[in-house]
């Protein structure tokens, strides 16, 4: 077996830093090379290479896949829903270029694999509500949901022009304790628990009663590995797989909070991020993930609930 060597950019992002601890177990700690534009996320250090790269600039990136002798790469450096509402013209053009300069770079170099996240974003007020289907109507209207649905056809034909190994998951509002999020219109449910564990109370920017397709990491950087290890003909879906999690509303889980500390407070006070989860499904149907590479989640509402407020505080800031 060829030996691998992988490129993390966007590294010390919310997923970056997961994502890249985890390829750093498999394939060892020299073999995974974190990037960003960012400095190098603390929990990221001394466990590896890292070097400072932005994905816009093609030549650099072309330069540092030749000269670590890279044969995977995982794109994550993006700007997320609610970030992008504010900025759409910058989200749209690093949320492009940077796909293609990575997409251009992979089939130069014959890259053996690229993973590159979609998101559920790509769908809009014209998908179905419950149980979103692989297949179906698509008609986003936040700019950060418009450059995802682009990017997946441009991941589809790289794969069918040019044979780029390249694959995807729609990911589903990612809840996790190590890293912060990166101005997602599902953040709540990760602020929630550092207001709760901080102040015991906290306002909400969703109403009570909005339902999200939501995910917990450990689940999200499962199913990436386990995507991007299926053999090749077990992948049907060259544009992005749904994949999903739990599906909750924040009344669900301030309740939830509640059963380990009576005392939290929920309060809400909706904002323009109202609008964007309105477009959104409430649930995703994964059958097609489930059925090409097996994937199932583990984590319910109760058991990630749990698990955050028992490593959080453990976290340093
Ligand atoms: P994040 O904002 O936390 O991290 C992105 C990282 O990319 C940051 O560290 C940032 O510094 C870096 N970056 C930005 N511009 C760059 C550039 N020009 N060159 C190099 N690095 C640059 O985002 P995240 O939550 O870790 O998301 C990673 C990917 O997953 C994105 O594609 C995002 O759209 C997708 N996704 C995330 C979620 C979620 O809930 N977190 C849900 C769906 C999809």
């Amino acid at each position: 077996m060829t030996k691998e060597k992988i490129l993390v950019i966007g590294a010390s992002g919310q997923i970056g830093v997961e994502l890249t601890l985890a390829l750093r177990e498999i394939y060892g700690n020299n073999n995974v090379v974190a990037s960003d534009l960012r400095e190098e996320n603390p929990l990221l250090k001394g466990s590896g290479p890292y070097v400072s790269l932005d994905v816009m600039n093609k030549e650099m990136l072309h330069v540092q896949v030749i000269r670590q002798n890279i044969t995977q790469i995982y794109l994550l450096a993006a700007i997320l829903s609610a970030t992008g509402e504010k900025n759409p013209g910058l989200a749209w053009h690093l949320n492009m270029q940077g796909l293609l300069n990575v997409l251009d770079i992979a089939r130069e170099e014959h890259i053996h694999k690229v993973y590159w996240p979609s998101s559920i974003a790509v769908f809009g007020p014209t998908s179905p509500k419950q149980h979103c289907p692989q297949q179906t109507i698509i008609e986003p209207t936040t700019v950060y949901g418009i450059s995802k649905y682009a990017g997946e056809f441009w991941c589809n034909y790289y794969h069918m022009k040019y044979g780029v190994d390249i694959r995807s998951i729609r990911y589903p509002g990612l809840i996790s304790y190590k890293s912060a999020p990166g101005g997602g219109t599902t953040d709540y449910a990760v602020e929630i628990f550092h207001d709760a564990l901080e102040d015991k109370k906290y306002t909400c920017f969703l109403s009570e009663d909005t339902y999200l397709p939501m995910m917990y990491m450990p689940d999200a950087i499962r199913a990436t590995i386990e995507l991007m290890e299926a053999p090749a003909e077990k992948i049907s879906i060259r544009t992005s797989y749904n994949v999903t999690g739990i599906s909750f509303s924040p009344k669900e889980i301030a309740a939830e909070i509640k059963k380990h500390m009576p005392e939290f407070e929920m309060a809400y006070s909706p904002d323009y991020r109202q609008g964007i989860a309105d477009s959104w499904p409430q649930s995703i149907d994964d059958t097609v993930a489930r059925n090409d590479w097996g994937w199932k989640h583990e984590y319910d509402l109760p058991a990630m609930t749990e698990d955050m407020l028992k490593h959080l505080p453990e976290t340093p800031e």
